[in-house]
């Protein structure tokens, strides 16, 4: 389903991040950090200047049907890349919602549908399936690298202390420990 190299790509590049921003190799990774690091803001609604109703409506209707269903978007003002996060939904969905817009950036993944509001503002929105498909597989990687997995298997850590040690999901910890095989290497 990923071109060949894909994953080890995203290992190494999880790896190298941490390495640069001075986390270790299985360290928790703060999304925020990295996203400042890549030169890209993070925002909540409440920080976008003068948003109209227009590009509010936009933001609304990109990710669900009701306001509480979108996660996070991608606006572009000017030569500014922010990611605008749904600060209503938990820690952990936040950090996952925004490594996961990261990695559409990383990869260099063009949005099938920009939308320009009339006062400038541009959000990205809609890839393609296989472009999410990679963002979703490098998110998890950024937050849980196989060398994390491995760690926090050889700590006998619980499964929610892990996961609020990674600020992740429990589901997303238990996603990647199947995904990536270490579950296999600890039974
Ligand atoms: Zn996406």
């Amino acid at each position: 389903m990923f071109e060949r190299g894909f994953k080890t790509w995203c290992e190494n590049y999880s790896k190298q991040k941490r390495t640069i921003l001075g986390f270790g190799s299985h360290a928790p990774l703060d999304a925020r950090a990295l996203a400042e690091h890549l030169g890209i803001r993070v925002w909540t609604p409440h920080d976008v200047p003068k948003l109209s109703s227009e590009s509010l409506a936009i933001l609304l209707r990109n990710d669900g049907k009701t306001p509480s269903c979108w996660s996070a978007v991608t606006l572009v003002v000017g030569s500014k890349v922010v990611v605008i996060l749904n600060s209503s939904h938990s820690r952990a969905r936040q950090a996952s919602d925004l490594t996961h817009e990261l990695a559409h950036r990383i990869r260099g993944h063009e949005a099938q549908e920009v939308h320009v509001t009339d006062d400038g503002l541009m959000l990205l929105t809609n890839y393609d399936k296989q472009q999410e498909e990679e963002a979703d597989w490098l998110s998890g990687c950024l937050l849980l690298p196989r060398e994390a997995l491995i760690n926090i298997k050889r700590r006998r850590l619980s499964e929610p202390d892990a996961a609020t040690e990674y600020g992740v999901s429990v589901k997303m910890l238990n996603y990647r420990l199947a995904m990536t095989g270490v579950n296999r290497q600890f039974v």
